[in-house]
C-alpha cells in the first residue's frame, strides 16, 4: 500500500457466504443490490462473488452503475430503477439492462428508445404500496399496466417483472407490512388480469427475505443482508449467521503520554482526568467516522475497545488507550465482524472490535449509512478476489 492512510478490507468469501445463507432461508432466486458502489464495497468484486455463489440478478440505482457492471463485462441479468426525467434509455436498452418504470413518461420514452433501435426493451413495473416515492399507485397503476401491455402486444416491450418496495419489513407481522403485502397482491392481480405474465415478482428486501415469509414472491433483494449486517439485529451476531464483510482499519500515526489535564482535539471539549496514552489515528468525517458518534465511539486497539475522544476532525481521530502500550504502527480497527476478541469474540461485546451495526447506533443512523459514507480515499482491499 502506496501511502493510503487506512484501507476497508472487504472479505469477498463472507459474500457468498451470505448469498448462501440467505437463500437457505427464504429459498427463492436473489438480487445482490449492489448500488452505491455495493454499499462501498466495491460494485464489481461483489457482483461478481455473489453472482458465482448463486444470485441470480443484480441490482442497482442508475444507469450508470448498470452499465459500469456490463463494462467490467458481467453479463448477469441486472435490474436499474432510477433515472432522469429525460433519460435516454437506449444504452439500457442495448447493454440488455431491465429498466424499472413508474410512470407513463419513462414507459412511452422506453417504448421509443425501443421501436428506433428495433430492440425489445425489457421493463419491470413498480407499484407503490407505501412509500409514495416510486412507483405508481391509484389509478396510475392500471394506467401503466394498459400501456404497458399494449407495447408488449405491439412488441417494443417486454413486462418481465413486477415489483416493489415495503416501508417497513423489519417489524414483519405489523399491521402496516401486512396491508402493504395485500397492496402488492391487488396490483399483481390488476397486471395479471390485463394479461401480464411476469417472470420474476419480487417485493422483499432483506429484512423480508429473512422474516415475511409471504412477500418472497420469485426474487429478493438482499443488500444489507448480502454485506453481512442482520436487519433484526444490526448490532450484533444475529441468528442467521450472516458474516459481516467490510473491516475498516488503519494505524497509529502518533503516540503520546500527556498528563492530567491536557485538553483534546478542537475545541477542546475533552480534558483528560488522568495522565493517559493517546493514539493519533489517520480517520476523520471525510472518511465516514461521524461526528455525531461523540463521547460514544471506541475502536479496538491493543487487544481492546478504547474510546474516541474530542472531536472527530475531518482528517483523524484521537483514541484514548489509558495505560496500554501502544507503539506508532500499531494496527486499529474500527470495526469488523466483530470477531477480534479473545476466543473468536461474540459480535457486538466489547470483548471484540466494534460492529458496522455499534457505529451506526452510536451515529443515530443505520448501518448502510455508515457503509456507504465510508470515503473514497480509503483504500478497498478485496479478499478472495477472483476474476
Ligand atoms: C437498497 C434497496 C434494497 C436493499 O435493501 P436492504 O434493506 O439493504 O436489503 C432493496 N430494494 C430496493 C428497491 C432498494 O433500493
Amino acid at each position: 500500500m502506496s501511502g493510503q492512510l487506512a484501507e476497508a478490507v472487504i472479505d469477498l468469501s463472507a459474500i457468498g457466504d451470505n448469498v448462501r445463507t440467505v437463500a437457505g432461508v427464504a429459498r427463492t432466486g436473489l438480487m445482490a443490490v449492489v448500488k452505491a458502489d455495493a454499499f462501498g464495497h466495491g460494485a464489481v468484486p461483489v457482483a461478481r462473488a455473489a453472482v458465482r455463489a448463486g444470485a441470480t440478478w443484480l441490482g442497482v440505482t442508475s444507469s450508470t452503475e448498470a452499465l459500469a457492471l456490463r463494462t467490467a463485462g458481467i453479463r448477469a441479468p441486472i435490474l436499474s430503477w432510477l433515472h432522469r426525467p429525460d433519460e435516454d434509455f437506449t444504452h439500457l436498452i442495448t447493454a440488455r439492462v431491465d429498466i424499472a418504470v413508474s410512470t407513463l413518461t419513462h414507459l412511452h420514452s422506453v417504448a421509443g428508445a425501443a421501436t428506433r433501435l428495433g430492440t425489445p426493451a425489457t421493463v419491470q413495473l413498480k407499484a407503490d404500496i407505501g412509500l409514495s416515492r416510486n412507483g405508481a399507485n391509484g389509478d396510475d397503476w392500471p394506467e401503466l399496466v394498459a400501456w404497458a401491455r399494449k407495447y408488449e402486444a405491439e412488441g417494443s416491450v417486454r413486462v418481465r417483472g413486477v415489483w416493489s418496495h415495503l416501508t417497513n419489513a423489519e417489524e414483519p407481522g405489523s399491521r402496516s407490512v401486512t396491508g402493504q403485502v395485500s397492496t402488492f397482491r391487488e396490483a399483481l392481480r390488476i397486471a395479471r388480469d390485463a394479461c401480464l405474465t411476469p417472470e420474476v415478482v419480487h417485493l422483499a428486501n432483506s429484512a423480508a427475505a429473512l422474516g415475511v415469509p409471504e412477500a418472497r414472491y420469485d426474487l429478493c433483494r438482499i443488500g444489507l443482508a448480502l454485506y453481512g449486517v442482520d436487519p433484526f439485529d444490526p448490532t450484533g451476531p444475529g441468528r442467521f449467521g450472516l458474516r459481516p464483510a467490510m473491516t475498516l482499519r488503519t494505524s497509529v500515526v502518533n503516540v503520546k503520554r500527556v498528563p492530567a489535564g491536557s485538553g483534546v482535539s478542537y475545541g477542546p471539549e475533552h480534558v483528560t482526568d488522568r495522565a493517559t496514552t493517546l493514539a493519533l489515528i489517520p480517520l476523520g468525517y471525510a472518511d465516514g467516522l461521524s461526528r455525531t458518534t461523540e463521547d460514544r465511539a471506541s475502536v479496538w486497539l491493543g487487544g481492546r475497545r478504547c474510546p474516541i475522544v474530542g472531536r472527530i476532525a475531518m482528517d483523524q481521530c484521537v483514541v484514548d488507550a489509558g495505560d496500554l502500550p501502544v507503539a506508532l504502527g500499531d494496527e486499529v480497527v474500527v470495526f469488523g465482524p466483530g470477531a477480534a476478541g479473545a476466543g473468536g469474540g461474540a459480535p457486538g461485546a466489547a470483548a471484540a472490535e466494534p460492529t458496522v451495526g455499534e457505529w451506526a447506533r452510536w451515529a443515530g443512523t443505520n448501518p448502510h449509512e455508515v457503509m456507504t459514507g465510508i470515503g473514497a480515499r480509503v483504500a478497498r482491499v478485496h479478499l478472495h478476489l477472483e476474476r
